[in-house]
């Protein structure tokens, strides 16, 4: 089965390089499928895990490194480079690829979550529009409200320098068009769990009139920019844990077009109940267009990618790998444990001895419990290249069961051995 679809835009606007996705094989029993993404800076084969680079840089790690390991894109965020170094330095630099030496393809998170959370504070909850704002405030207690919600747009505080900003969907598309991404998201509000039912809603329809402008936008830059490479835009689906909202936004997003342009893809986002995941991707991915690449937002940890893929999503990226390892700990066939605990101090075996990795390859356990508790900076950016590998590996492997029509074996194979639960983060 193929499913080739090429926007005509690229040739109306003059852009040579196009995206498109192909599917080589679904599943008949489930939702997964195995493709390829195709972008002006290389092929992306799905299902595939995408390591997270937040701010131009996978930290501590090499580009060269990165590709070494498998990695096949990287994802950056809007935000951040925005706010450091400014997406017209990236701009003039030949895009987020030539800026951080990286010739395969990139992504960039649009920026929505990052304003709304860290302009908060990380993991706290938002002040609400006038309206709403009674209701939601409990949640936010005693915090200081540095995000602004409005239909416009957010205005927010910089988690830097505490200087204020203003993000709007028309912002988000110029600031990722300067940025130069092959995939970019859509300006979306991201909500948590915690906000009430009414406040999901507005914040949906609020999401929803923010992708028409996206479009909009976007195809004003793609016109404007014509001489620059295809950047394809993905739709965000919000709708917390509610059956009815996901489906909606699915559905409305789905089939959106503004401006004769419609989604490249779409983005899964928004608060996710871990114990939920497989029932909310199902929901999400049995009504999206089938023929566009979908993309599971910061998800990484083992068991939760064999859900998304396994409920149809093709990409997914997460800081987890990489953020973890810096704490030393490291993910093994067996699950996770720490490289600074006493135990490793004479173990002279691999982290994993079935990891192919350079790390594994190269140094020991006792190494890397050496440099974790000398505070060596090496010791991330062994740490992280064994996590990012194993990850990105454990993906490829899925995608390898898949096309081998084993997947419900070695799932259960790989989740019989390792049984550590974690999280979900985004950057
Ligand atoms: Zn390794």
């Amino acid at each position: 089965m193929r499913y080739g679809w090429m926007n005509n835009r690229e040739f109306r606007f003059g852009n040579t390089l196009s995206f498109s996705f192909d599917i080589q094989h679904a599943e008949s029993d489930s939702l997964a499928r195995v493709g390829t993404i195709n972008t002006p800076h290389g092929p992306i084969q799905t299902p595939a895990f995408i390591p997270v680079g937040t701010k131009a840089t996978v930290k501590s790690v090499l580009p060269e490194a990165m590709a070494d390991l498998g990695a096949q894109a990287l994802l950056s965020n809007a935000y951040h480079l925005y706010l450091q170094p400014g997406s017209d330095i990236l701009d003039e630099a030949g895009g987020l690829g030539e800026f951080m030496n990286w010739p395969d393809p990139t992504f960039t998170d649009s920026g929505g979550f990052q304003v709304l959370s860290l302009g908060v504070g990380f993991k706290k909850v938002l002040a609400m529009d006038a309206q709403t704002f009674r209701r939601d405030d409990v949640i936010a207690g005693n915090k200081d409200r540095l995000a602004h919600v409005d239909d416009e747009g957010v205005t927010f505080k910089s988690h830097l320098d505490g200087s204020m900003h203003r993000f709007t969907p028309e912002v988000s598309m110029q600031v990722q068009h300067q940025i130069g991404a092959d995939i970019m998201f859509a300006f979306d509000e991201c909500t948590t769990l915690h906000n009430t039912r009414p406040y999901q809603e507005l914040a949906m329809d609020r999401t929803y009139a923010w992708a028409i402008r996206c479009l909009d936008e976007h195809k004003r830059l793609t016109e404007e920019r014509a001489t620059k490479p295809y950047q394809a835009l993905f739709g965000v689906i919000q709708g917390a844990q509610y059956e009815d909202l996901r489906k909606k936004a699915a559905t409305d997003l789905g089939t959106l077009e503004s401006s004769g342009q419609s989604f490249d893809g779409f983005g899964i986002g928004g608060a996710l109940d871990k114990g939920q995941l497989g029932t909310i991707v199902s929901w999400v991915n049995e009504i999206l267009p089938e023929d566009k690449p979908r993309h599971l937002l910061g998800i990484g940890a083992p068991e939760d990618l064999f859900v998304g893929v396994e409920k149809g999503c093709d990409t997914f990226d997460c800081v987890l790998a990489s953020r973890i390892a810096r704490t030393s700990a490291v993910y093994t066939m067996e699950g996770r444990f720490n490289l600074s605990n006493s135990r490793f101090k004479r173990d002279f075996t691999p982290i994993d001895d079935e990891c192919d990795c350079y790390t594994c390859t190269h140094y020991t356990r006792a190494y890397m419990h050496h440099v974790f508790r000398g505070k060596e900076i090496i010791s991330a950016t062994l740490a992280t290249i064994h996590n990012e590998r194993f990850i990105v590996r454990l993906v490829d492997q899925m995608r390898q069961a898949l096309l081998d029509g084993n997947f419900a074996d070695m799932k259960a194979d790989f989740l019989g051995r390792y049984t550590h639960r974690s999280g979900q983060a985004r950057d």
